[in-house]
């Protein structure tokens, strides 16, 4: 089968097929065999690995998986793209095409199907409108995961990576690297894509940690909290958490956490590194 990272194949199929973009479902195929590569090589694929491929599209991506990788399991929600993949993947005996919505998929029950329960890896140019439900769904439910591989909205990959005291750090950087170390690895302009999206591109690496860099009892309760002191950004901590009633704290609680931290009661969350929400949140009883 033709690469399809070449734009050329990639009009082809689409016309053969006659195939319409659906918007909603944010379709944007790579049309850029360098940026293909990167991925590959970002996401260390090798014959060992088991990758799960979220929304393949009409299988660009798939079939440079499919030649690296050992098994690759691709689910896809629209259904006129199933048969398109069906041809485009054909050659491949390690492909398992699933007609499905992701945030439906029991992922863990899936890794223990294909990969006896082993850490898989998951590559995906993702549907912007569901990154965050996909990455946090991900962790939160622990599924067996080496790395995250994925490209993304550029000012998600910015958030996911930002460090305390900057404009782009907030509850998605917090949680994300609560479960994973991330790294930028490529920036992929609008053109690099049929059809093109509004929105600059960027690919980044979620490497899993084996544990968590801090040590919480309740987790929960720890994204609860982070939650609420970045719903109301401008509000010092004190503020924020205690006017957040789903916490069920005081202020003078908070205010009493920060002293024993030795941090000043005017401090917003914005200032706070991960392990400071943790310590607080211990401190608080979770
Ligand atoms: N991987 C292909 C590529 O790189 O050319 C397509 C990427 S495109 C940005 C996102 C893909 O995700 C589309 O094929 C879309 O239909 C699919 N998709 C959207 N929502 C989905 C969902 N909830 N579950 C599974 N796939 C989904």
């Amino acid at each position: 089968m033709a690469d399809l990272g070449v734009a050329q194949n990639t009009i082809q199929v689409l016309q053969k097929y006659q195939f319409r973009f659906q918007k909603k479902y944010g379709q944007n195929f790579l049309i850029d065999t360098g940026v293909l590569e990167r991925i590959m090589t970002a996401a260390e694929i090798t014959r060992e690995d088991c990758v799960l491929e979220i929304g393949p599209g009409i299988g660009t991506m798939t079939q440079y998986l499919a030649e690296r990788a050992r098994e690759v399991v691709a689910v896809e929600i629209d259904k006129n793209l199933i048969p398109i993949l069906e041809e485009t993947l054909s050659t491949y005996s390690n492909v398992t095409l699933l007609n499905e919505d992701i945030l439906k998929v029991d992922v863990s029950r899936l890794a223990e199907e294909k990969n006896g329960g082993a850490p898989m890896k998951v590559v995906a140019n993702l549907p912007y409108y569901i990154t965050t439900p996909i990455v946090m769904g991900l962790f939160e439910q622990h599924v067996p995961l080496k790395s995250i591989t994925i490209m993304v909205q550029r000012e998600v990959a910015d958030r996911m990576q930002a460090g305390p005291g900057t404009k782009d750090y907030g509850a998605l950087s917090l949680a994300v690297q609560y479960y994973a170390k991330p790294e930028v690895v490529a920036k992929v302009p609008p053109n690099c894509f049929m059809p093109r999206p509004t929105v600059g591109s960027a690919v980044i690496r979620l490497t899993r940690y084996e544990e968590s860099p801090v040590r919480v009892e309740d987790e929960e309760r720890l994204f609860a909290m982070i939650r609420a002191a970045f719903n109301q950004r401008r509000k010092t901590l004190v503020n924020a958490l205690g006017n957040a009633s789903e916490l069920g704290i005081t202020k003078e609680s908070v205010a009493e956490a920060l002293e024993k931290m030795q941090l000043a009661s005017t401090i917003r969350g914005e200032a706070l590194t991960l392990e400071q929400f943790a310590e607080l949140s211990r401190l608080m009883g979770g």
